[in-house]
């Protein structure tokens, strides 16, 4: 774990000043870390009867879409306002300054549905926290929120279901 959490690149004053923000696109571009990373992560869930994938744009497209291929399960994609062409639930929520809004299809899933939400970044836990909003209010069944990397000093996973968040590499 440490060679991976080694790749990811930090970039200082990035979004802003003052802000370490963790690079993960290195990772990405590194096809046997890549490989390794998919690999560990897709084991975790094997045999846990997971149906649809989660993923939050847009790195958590790249994270969502090669785990729902190796579980042999559906995609479900949550976007940006005004990106998804069918009706769709909406959710805001607060940044450190303004708001944000995510959405996902209305017919995303059928009741009940064992999901697995991806993203790339656990940090602050509000993007996640919305997805989790969402997928409960369509009736699925979270099954675990899985992430590639977490900021743990920012606490984010209090903000998400207890016991159902997992990061494969802790900064
Ligand atoms: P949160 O809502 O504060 O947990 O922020 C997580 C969201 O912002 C994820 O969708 C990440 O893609 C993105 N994010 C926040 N900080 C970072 C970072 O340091 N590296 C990469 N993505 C980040």
């Amino acid at each position: 774990m440490e060679e991976l959490k080694k790749i990811i690149r930090d970039v200082p004053d990035f979004p802003k000043k003052g802000i370490v923000f963790k690079d993960i696109t290195t990772l990405l571009a590194d096809g046997p870390s890549f490989h390794r990373m998919i690999d560990l992560l897709a084991h975790r869930y094997v045999g846990r009867g997971i149906q649809k994938v989660v993923g939050v744009e847009a790195r958590g497209f790249v994270l969502g879409s090669a785990l729902a291929y190796k579980l042999g399960a559906g995609i479900a994609l949550v976007r940006k306002p005004g990106k998804l062409p069918w009706k769709t639930l909406q959710k805001t929520y607060e940044l450190e300054y303004g708001t944000d809004t995510l959405e996902i299809h209305i017919d995303a899933f059928k009741p009940g549905e064992k999901v697995l939400i991806a993203d790339d970044l656990l940090a602050t836990g509000g993007t996640v926290a919305a997805v989790v909003d969402l997928v409960t209010q369509l009736e699925a069944d979270i099954v675990e929120c899985a992430f590639m990397a977490e900021l743990e000093f920012l606490e984010g996973r209090k903000r998400l279901p207890e016991g159902k968040v997992f990061s494969l590499l802790k900064f």
